[in-house]
């Protein structure tokens, strides 16, 4: 009798520590005060997280990206809903590639750029450019706007079928046919860069001229601040 009550007295120990320590780590991430996940002011805003998979420039998923999720200041997410909205009431919406981005990402981009001997995604993403070309060009550099939480990589989708429109080069490609403005793609991919272009700078956001996916809030929050908590 007495071994039956002990038995139960220490499952019932065992039960609660188990309890506690799950809770705990349930609440161990704690999105920092400035940021939010995009989705939970955007609910119909799509995402392919490219750094946390394989299927980005590097080949393998990224240090710093633990979970898929779309982080940004609460400033540029607040801006991107304007555009959300306004594109979705001609049927279309955004797709987002990345957000913020910590720095141990870019420190990673970094050290994969000076390393010539890994040329795995060359082909797809920078076919007509060496490695070392790649921060002369500004593709690669050390400090990164998305770092700042304030810069997003997007591209456009039909809001009911999620169907990508095309731009006229894909995502990451290192190259001139990348600069927004770049003329030798069609009447259609033209038209479509400048429906995203106009829509995000309408809402505060500056575009950049290498790269047709990349905008960056012009009044942001954070100007000199450089983040590196995980992506989780
Ligand atoms: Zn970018």
């Amino acid at each position: 009798m007495k071994k039956s009550i002990f038995i139960k007295a220490f499952l019932i120990v065992v039960f609660i520590s188990f309890t506690v320590s799950a809770s705990a780590q349930q609440e161990l991430f704690q999105l920092p005060k400035e940021f939010v996940y995009a989705k939970e002011l955007i609910p119909t805003l799509r995402s392919d997280m490219r750094y946390y998979s394989s299927n980005n420039f590097i080949g393998k998923p990224i240090d710093g990206y633990i979970k898929p999720k779309c982080i940004l200041t609460k400033e540029a997410a607040a801006a991107l809903k304007n555009v959300q909205d306004e594109l979705g009431r001609l049927g279309f919406g955004l797709l987002i590639y990345d957000a913020y981005r910590p720095q141990k990402a870019v420190d990673q981009f970094v050290k994969w750029a000076e390393d010539e001997t890994d040329t795995i995604m060359k082909n797809r993403f920078y076919p007509n450019l060496n490695k070392s070309e790649l921060f002369d060009k500004e593709y690669i550099a050390k400090k990164s706007g998305h770092t700042r939480g304030s810069t997003v990589d997007l591209t456009i989708v039909s809001l009911t079928t999620g169907h990508i429109l095309d731009m006229g080069s894909e995502y990451d490609l290192f190259d001139e046919k990348s600069a927004t403005d770049y003329p030798n793609i069609t009447r259609n991919q033209r038209a479509i860069r400048l429906l995203l272009k106009r829509r995000m700078e309408k809402h505060g956001f500056k575009s950049h001229s290498k790269e047709w996916w990349h905008y960056t809030l012009a009044k942001e929050p954070y100007p000199d601040k450089y983040f590196d908590f995980e992506i989780e």
